[in-house]
């Protein structure tokens, strides 16, 4: 899945994306533990965490603590758009 951060928006399921949204303020603080590599956790039920690996605004690789088997979950996605929110 070709993802990127400028427009996730245009690359997401409307109803994804809007299911993200709402899950935006359950999203902590991003960090950026090495360079490239954003981590956060997201308290959905229960605490996950999501990695993300990025060069420039292109996403490389993501991975979730939750397991869900989709090509993309519903907690990477939301950190993707807190990560495009404090980008802009
Ligand atoms: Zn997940």
């Amino acid at each position: 899945m070709e993802l990127s951060l400028d427009n996730i928006q245009a690359q997401i399921h409307p109803s994804w994306y809007s299911a993200a949204e709402e899950l935006l303020p359950l999203v902590g603080p991003i960090v950026w533990p090495y360079e490239g590599t954003v981590q956060a956790d997201i308290l959905v039920d229960e605490e996950w965490e999501v990695l993300i690996q990025l060069e420039n605004d292109k996403v490389l690789s993501f991975s979730c603590t939750c397991g869900d088997e989709s090509p993309i979950c519903i907690h990477v996605v939301a950190v993707l758009l807190k990560l495009q929110l404090e980008q802009e």
